[in-house]
């Protein structure tokens, strides 16, 4: 979110840059880290820097304009249930003293949504919370249990999901950016999940608990039957050992090489490493539209000198500063050159082209 009150035209482009890039394990979880090698020719991906976990962007600050959008301190953006593949959830109990294992010992003891594929969360109740716009980041009642709330840490750091280590609350290249983490979080969610398959597949679990792991769907009429012999434990030989099955898994999946994690996510995640590698291409491509438009610039705040502007996310709204603001209507679907002859004429400086770049990224204005 941007600080402060800028003035001129171009105060805009301060934030625009292409992102830096890094090597995925500066980003990513380690195991996922290697997998991405195998999927991006060039293995680096986009340093959020606006993204500030370690001194997070979305507290209260002194700095910030009045009302602007905060999370609380209790939760931060962790008030999320994730899902764990067994083994991430394996992986989190080999750190035997920390609040990661505590954490998810207690989950694990809870036993809600726990199979041999992990800890499974419905997906209904994760769209459900995460479109509360006024519930996440601050309703501590959904707080993730791997939150440590001294510290503000996650305890399971090291093993997060493809949710987790892929979702940031602000974005270097804005919308374009959002785009390219959401694609590699397909592609993780994905292969996180072929790879818990795998691992129970290769730790010998009895054909019964693999028809209990993928439920026939229930229908009214005929034509639907399931013969499940008496008593199933679906642990198999691991029944009383379900930690060890777990940490079985992670030594499971770290044996196996990216490109075998690829292979196991078939032809679906085949795809999806492609979508993330157009993303990846969209990410670094500068180049401008020759014809613009409004996009959907929705004003949450005024100064004297700027207008916060909300785009493409209400976490990471825009400060324009009003004199450019002013002549957004010039971008009306008109040549780029003339619009911005046109919007420089009527602010009486010139509108840089890179301020038109930013405002794209950030959805307030739009090719077209
Ligand atoms: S697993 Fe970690 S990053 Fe994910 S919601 Fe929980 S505490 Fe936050």
């Amino acid at each position: 979110m941007a600080t402060g009150h800028p003035r001129g035209v171009s105060a805009v482009v301060t934030r625009r840059s292409l992102p830096l890039l890094r090597p995925p394990e500066a980003s990513l979880p380690p195991l996922q880290a290697r997998w991405i090698v195998a999927v991006l020719g060039t293995p680096t991906l986009p340093d959020e820097s606006n993204a500030t976990c370690d001194d997070c962007a979305m507290l209260a600050d002194p700095s910030l304009p009045p009302g602007a959008l905060v999370f609380s301190p209790d939760t931060r953006c962790c008030t999320y249930l994730p899902t764990l593949a067994n083994f991430l959830v394996g992986g989190a109990l080999r750190e035997a003293t920390s609040h990661g294992a505590a954490s998810m010992r207690l989950r694990l003891a809870k036993n809600d949504g726990v199979s041999a594929l992990g800890i499974i969360v419905d997906p209904a109740l994760v769209a459900a919370t995460q479109s509360d716009t006024e519930r996440f980041g601050r309703d501590v009642t959904l707080r993730c249990p791997h939150y440590e709330p001294t510290t503000g840490r996650c305890g399971v750091w090291a093993w997060r999901e493809a949710t987790c280590a892929t979702w940031f609350c602000k974005h270097t290249r804005g919308e374009r950016a959002k785009a390219f983490w959401n694609r590699l979080q397909q592609l993780l969610a994905r292969l996180e999940r072929a790879v818990a398959w795998h691992c129970a597949l290769t730790l010998d679990l009895p054909p019964e608990a693999f028809a209990l792991l993928s439920p026939l769907a229930r229908t009214n009429g005929p034509g639907r039957a399931d013969v499940l012999a008496g008593e199933v434990d679906p642990w198999g030989r691991w029944s009383g050992d379900v930690e060890g099955f777990f940490r079985a898994c992670t030594e499971v999946a770290e044996a196996l090489t990216p490109a075998a994690v690829l292979a196991l996510g078939g032809v679906e995640a085949l795809a999806l490493a492609q979508t993330v590698q157009l993303a990846h291409r969209q990410l670094l491509d500068d180049a401008l539209p020759t014809q613009v438009t409004l996009g959907r610039a929705q004003v949450v705040g005024l100064s004297p000198d700027s207008v916060r502007t909300q785009g493409y996310s209400h976490l990471d709204p825009l400060e324009v500063p009003r004199a450019l603001f002013d002549q957004l209507h010039h971008f009306d679907g008109r040549p780029l050159d003339d619009a911005l002859r046109a919007a420089s004429a009527a602010a009486g400086e010139d509108v840089p082209a890179g301020a038109i770049g930013m405002l794209l990224d950030f959805g307030i204005l739009r090719g077209c």
